[in-house]
């Protein structure tokens, strides 16, 4: 369940500001978001062409060109361009079209229904990442439409398998970096508070999560483990990995 904001970045140096009716622009935007939620894209299996096919006939009906990549026919990644007159190098938008699988059975309404419910739209894919390509997605409809003067190209990417990289980002880096090489890339991270109906805050991410590895020494009498000692080793080991699992950041 995920209220609907769409927040454009206004990353790339326009050498024109076009005027954008964003009231105008939400009924265009819920029905590619709920187009989307609506195709179902559990990884696994992904079947994430079915989500580029969908972006291929949207994407090409407005005459933007698009290329898709695929290691496995089913689990295709998209990309489409529109160019900038050179002065600036790329910015990519990004986001992946698969989403986590399902127990319908906790469900309470279908999770590929995209049903709106309560000023909401439920559906898995609704913050992750479906909100984020039909943002990305609206994006690339409206520089075409205002026609605006690009001083660097704006590439869109939608790519398979956020965790599976190997059929997604790896494989587009591996394989094809030429097409989607950029200055930036703006991709998920970072949230978006919404009180009361209100944004309050929009957060952004400037790295992933990564791992912290850390070496634990600890000290205690040896023995065997059919006779257990208070004192042996693992007992403060396991206190020690008891408080870094009670420890809260600050939010
Ligand atoms: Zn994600």
């Amino acid at each position: 369940m995920n209220k609907i904001i769409f927040i454009v970045f206004a990353a790339t140096a326009f050498a024109q500001t076009p005027t954008i009716n964003w009231d105008q622009q939400k009924a265009e935007t819920l029905r590619h978001f709920r187009a989307l939620v609506q195709i179902d894209t559990s990884n696994p299996p992904g079947n994430e062409t079915r989500a580029v096919d969908y972006l291929k006939q949207v994407l090409e009906a407005e005459g933007i060109a698009t290329k898709t990549f695929a290691s496995e026919p089913s689990r295709a990644n998209l990309v489409a361009r529109l160019k900038g007159n050179g002065s600036k190098r790329p910015i990519l938008l990004m986001a992946h079209t698969d989403v986590v699988g399902v127990q319908r059975a906790k469900w309470p309404v279908d999770p590929f229904g995209a049903v709106l419910k309560d000023g909401y739209v439920w559906g898995r894919g609704t913050s992750d990442d479906k909100d984020k390509l039909t943002a990305d997605l609206m994006v690339m409809l409206l520089l075409k439409r205002s026609g605006v003067a690009l001083d660097r190209d704006v590439i869109f990417l939608a790519e398979a398998g956020e965790e599976t990289t190997s059929l997604g980002i790896d494989f587009m880096v591996n394989q094809h970096f030429s097409e989607i090489d950029a200055e930036f890339a703006l991709n998920e991270g970072g949230r978006t508070r919404l009180e009361n109906g209100r944004v309050t805050a929009v957060q952004i991410a400037t790295a992933e999560k990564v791992p912290r590895w850390v070496r634990l020494v600890v000290d205690g009498t040896s023995g065997h483990g059919s006779i257990p000692r208070v004192d042996n080793a693992s007992s403060p080991a396991m206190s020690v990995c008891y408080r870094v699992l009670r420890t809260r950041s600050p939010a």
